[in-house]
Order: C-alpha cells, then sequence, then structure tokens
C-alpha cells in the first residue's frame, strides 16, 4: 500500500528525521491562508501516488499568497499519471544548497533490505540508474544486525563531503532504514535530501510503501489508505478477501489458490488466449466470496468468458458450487461459464450446478481450451 508524501512524512518525523514542515489542504483559499502564515511563499505540492509530480506541473513554487492559491487551484484540478488530484501539501520554501537520493527497499534476490544513496538527487533516480549507474551507492544491510552507525556514516560520505553535513546525513538514513523496519515498509525513500544553504540536512520529499501484510498488524497505517485511489474492483476484493489482481484479457479466471490460478493462466496462456485477471478466492468455505469474485469479474468488460477451476481440498467443492448458482440468480449476467471442479465434495457439487441448469467438467484442459476457444471464437 502507498502512502502519501505527507503521510509518509509523518512517519519520518516519528523518528526524529529533520522533514520540512508541510499542512495538507483541499482548496485554494486554505492554500493561500496558510503561505501568508510562513511569511508569504510557499511550495504547493499534488498529493498522488505517482513520482515525477515536479515533471508533471505538480510541485510549484508561490512567492506570494495570492500565486500560492492560483498553483493550488490548478494543481487540484489536474491529473497526474491518470491519478486525480484531492490534497495539496503546503510548505515553507526551503533554499537548496544540493540535493542527494536516500532509499531503502527489499532486495528478493539477496533477501535482505538494502540502502541506496545518490548524490545525485532531486532527478528521476531509474535515470540515474540508467545512465550513470556508478553514481548510485548500495548497501545490503544484514537484518540481524540493523544498520550499523559506521556503515550509516560510510554511505554519507558518499553524499557530502563537509563532515557536519555527513553526520547529518548519516543521522537521517539510519532514521530512514529505523522507519522502514518500524512500518513494516517495502520501499522508503528520500529524493531530495537536501542540504540548504544554511547547511542543515532535511527531508523534503517523503516516499513509503507499506507491505500489504503487515497491515493487519498495524491498523494506524491500514487506516491511511486513500480510497479515492483504489478501483471498484480492487476495494471490493480486499472487502472480500480476494486475492485479485486485473489483467488486460478476456478469460475471467476464478480460482482457489495461488498456484492453481498462476497454472490456470499459464494453460490459458498455452491455448492462446489472454487471462483478465489472476483470481485466487482461498482456501475457505464460503459462497460469498464466489458472489463477490463473480461480481468482480463481470464488472470488467473486456471478459467474454468466465472460467472456474476449483480443486476441493480445504475448500468444498458443493460450497462453490451453491455460491455459483446464488451469484447467477443474484447478478444475472450473460457471459458463458465454464466450470471444473474436482475434489472434496465433487458429488453434490455436480448436482446443485445441474439442478440450477449447469455443468461442470474434471479436466482442466479441456475447459481452459474450451474457454479459450469461447473468448476468441
Ligand atoms: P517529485 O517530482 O514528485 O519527486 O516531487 P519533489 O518533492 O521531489 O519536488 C520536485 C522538485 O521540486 C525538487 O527536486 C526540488 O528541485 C523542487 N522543490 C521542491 N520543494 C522545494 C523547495 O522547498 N525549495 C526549492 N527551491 N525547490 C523545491
Ligand atoms: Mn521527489
Amino acid at each position: 500500500m502507498n502512502l502519501h508524501e505527507y503521510q509518509a512524512k509523518d512517519l519520518f518525523r516519528a523518528v526524529g528525521m529533520a522533514v520540512n514542515p508541510g499542512e495538507v489542504v483541499r482548496d485554494p483559499g486554505a492554500a493561500r491562508a496558510l503561505a501568508e502564515s510562513f511569511g508569504g511563499s510557499a511550495v504547493v505540492k499534488a498529493q498522488v501516488h505517482s513520482g515525477g509530480r515536479g515533471k508533471a506541473g505538480g510541485v510549484k513554487l508561490a512567492r506570494s499568497p495570492g500565486e500560492a492559491g492560483k498553483h493550488a487551484e490548478a494543481i487540484l484540478g489536474m491529473s497526474i499519471n491518470g491519478l486525480a488530484v484531492h490534497e495539496v501539501l503546503i510548505s515553507p520554501i526551503e533554499e537548496i544548497g544540493s540535493e542527494a537520493y536516500v532509499g531503502v527497499l527489499i532486495d528478493r534476490g539477496s533477501r535482505c533490505p538494502v540502502l541506496m544513496v545518490s548524490a545525485e538527487g532531486g532527478v528521476d533516480i531509474e535515470e540515474v540508474a540508467a545512465d550513470n549507474p556508478e553514481a548510485i551507492h548500495r548497501l545490503r544491510v544484514d537484518p540481524r544486525y540493523g544498520l550499523l552507525p559506521h556503515q550509516a556514516y560510510g554511505l554519507a560520505t558518499r553524499l557530502y563531503d563537509e563532515p557536519k553535513l555527513a553526520s547529518q546525513g548519516a543521522r537521517a538514513i539510519a532514521q530512514l532504514y529505523q522507519a522502514f523496519v518500524d512500518n513494516g515498509a517495502s520501499m522508503a525513500e528520500i529524493n531530495p535530501l537536501i542540504a540548504t544553504s544554511a547547511g542543515q540536512v532535511l527531508a523534503i520529499d517523503a516516499k513509503v510503501s507499506i507491505d500489504d501484510s503487515e497491515l493487519f498488524r498495524r491498523p494506524e497505517l491500514a487506516a491511511l489508505r486513500d480510497p479515492t485511489t483504489e478501483s471498484a474492483a480492487d476495494r471490493r476484493a480486499r472487502e472480500a478477501g480476494l486475492s485479485f489482481v486485473k489483467l488486460g484479457g478476456n478469460v475471467g479466471c476464478c480460482v482457489n489458490g495461488a498456484g492453481l490460478a498462476m497454472a490456470t493462466m499459464d494453460l490459458v496462456k498455452f491455448y492462446g488466449g489472454e487471462p483478465a485477471n489472476f483470481l485466487d478466492i482461498g482456501g475457505s468455505s464460503n459462497p460469498d466470496k464466489v458472489v463477490a469474485a463473480l461480481e468482480i469479474i463481470t464488472s470488467d468488460p473486456g471478459v467474454r468468458v468466465i472460467l472456474f477451476n476449483i480443486f476441493g481440498g480445504i475448500t468444498r467443492c458443493d460450497d462453490v458450487a451453491n455460491g455459483i448458482v446464488q451469484a447467477v440468480e443474484r447478478i444475472g449476467f450473460e457471459l458463458p461459464l465454464v466450470i471444473r471442479l474436482t475434489g472434496t465434495n465433487e458429488e453434490p457439487a455436480r448436482r446443485i450446478l445441474s439442478e440450477a441448469g449447469l455443468a461442470a467438467a474434471s479436466s482442466m484442459d479441456d475447459v481452459v481450451e474450451k474457454a479459450v476457444h469461447l473468448a476468441t471464437g
């Protein structure tokens, strides 16, 4: 789950990091008043889950309260990379001496957090990685020991020659790592970490993603979710406890178990089709989940056929069959249904389906081939 800049900055402040002040507003009048309170000038920044806001015109410097109001009005009406702006962050303008990049993420290859720093901050770090990779310095952190003070200082010397700045930089790096660990983040970055003309190291941008699997034990972070950034299908899936990823194809897939869902998508591809989604209804026996799954799949206008692939273990086939029958009655869709059921309570499941005028096969190959044929033919 991605956080907005202002939310990420609050997490950074909680570990004591030096972060520039700011307040979030939703209307130009409030932006004007805040700029006034900052002594007349202000930075106005779009709060959207997208990088490159500066390039897209979503970060503007205002030299008067009136200008801050105008910028806020323009930015609040914008979309950045398809995301509508609902809030702007207003901060006093900082005098920038230098801009650095500091980030930490999980490196799956080494199964460790990796810190990355670059003196070439402010710009897109992906650009630096492509054009000038030696300008990015990496350090793998052994999670058993955490980040050691000399390691943080070593990284900071890559950013600053002056010892006073380097020790402030080391503090910011250590605090970033602390915030990353404390909040169950999968990624945390500061770009730019500035040194002000007066010699203060300060985070003026912040980006944090929380690992979704950490949210259940961190309700205070789960509450930061911005519902406007989530599609209706994603929200419905999350609320129903389904693992759902929308893809671009036309074969709607409803499967129990992530492994079987992956295998099903592979087979759809093998027969020349394109899956419309990954959808795992999980191992539970709950017809409501099946209804939710069908609502989500049928709400995608690209879907031409619905493919059920259920291997009954803990999941009972009769529960899935009941869910399918209920969903057909409740939603009343026209799309062809292709069903494969095998395993626990397969026989009652077939009875339930045939009483409702539906049929189920037991071969996975056959149903997938048929579904692809129906979707393309
Ligand atoms: P991003 O483009 O989404 O990463 O947004 P940033 O917060 O990083 O802002 C983009 C750029 O705007 C920064 O790299 C700075 O160059 C500039 N900027 C942001 N805040 C300030 C500020 O307080 N003072 C000055 N002079 N420039 C700023
Ligand atoms: Mn930035």
